[in-house]
């Protein structure tokens, strides 16, 4: 008999099995309380208890810092910028003095609130931008985790970080438009931090120079990034919507017809509906 909990062995009250038993992958069942220390380390336990055995519990229990770690870190995947070397421009020396003209001029109208660290950064971006891509916005950020202080720009086709410190070549990484899912922003006492989730990780950074100059070009990228999102969304939802009306028209002329009956009629009408 199956009473008593798999974990603590405890005999299982009503309260445990009152929305039914905690039952696992080998039959065992365990306690609410025991479910809810588990479940506390791994959220998936709540919705799919069944697949796992007392032994991957006992697992996540031992281990379960450790585990637990592993799960949040597993999410802002690894953080450490690259150092760009392949995809560098190469300019003469009248070609660089100009593209830097340009940008900086760029950076004028767009009335780029940089901090002065950012010297070094805004020096190598005529290596890192095409000939004629524009800076749409820019902002001070480093890499969430690191000491690499740097600047996040955004430009028509990607996102772009670079980091340059003294006598070291520039760390440069780039998002590109049709890699990035979308964007959002964590606020934090310390520093606003910007997640930019691309298909493969997601990477995070913080702006600690200006906080209210980080949410504002939050604001702005999450227009640009956020918007396909909703945008593919939609169309589909009204295509969905579209077929169920038509469906519910064919289904009037039915009963009109006389083929279905009234009973028929208003149980496949409920049944379309719930698609709506
Ligand atoms: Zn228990």
């Amino acid at each position: 008999m199956n009473n008593h909990c798999g974990l603590c062995g405890k005999e299982l009250t009503s309260i445990d099995t009152m929305l039914g038993e905690n039952k696992l992958s080998d039959g065992n069942i365990i306690c609410n309380s025991c479910l809810e220390k588990a479940s506390a380390m791994n959220e998936e336990l709540l919705s799919d208890l069944h697949r796992f055995s007392l032994k991957d519990i006992e697992n996540l229990l031992q281990n379960g810092e450790i585990t637990q770690e592993e799960t949040v870190q597993e999410n802002i995947a690894e953080n450490l910028p690259s150092v760009a070397d392949s995809e560098h421009n190469v300019l003469s020396k009248d070609l660089y003095k100009k593209r830097l003209k340009e940008i900086k001029k760029q950076l004028e109208s767009l009335r780029a609130n940089l901090s002065l660290f950012t010297k070094g950064e805004i020096k190598e971006l005529p290596y890192v931008l095409d000939l004629d891509e524009k800076i749409l916005a820019i902002i001070d950020a480093q890499f969430a985790k690191t000491t690499d202080a740097g600047i996040l720009l955004v430009t028509p086709k990607r996102i772009i970080s670079v980091s340059k410190a003294m006598f070291s070549p520039a760390k440069v990484n780039e998002f590109l438009n049709d890699n990035i899912l979308e964007v959002s922003f964590v606020k934090n006492f310390v520093s606003p931090n910007i997640r930019i989730h691309t298909k493969e990780k997601t990477v995070e950074f913080e702006s600690f120079f200006n906080k209210d100059y980080a949410e504002d070009f939050y604001h702005f990228i999450s227009k640009i990034y956020n918007k396909e999102a909703t945008k593919a969304s939609s169309p589909e939802q009204n295509t969905v919507s579209e077929s169920v009306l038509e469906q519910l028209e064919k289904l009037g002329q039915l009963r009109e017809n006389g083929i279905l009956t009234e009973e028929e009629f208003t149980s496949q009408k409920k049944k379309l509906l719930e698609k709506l």
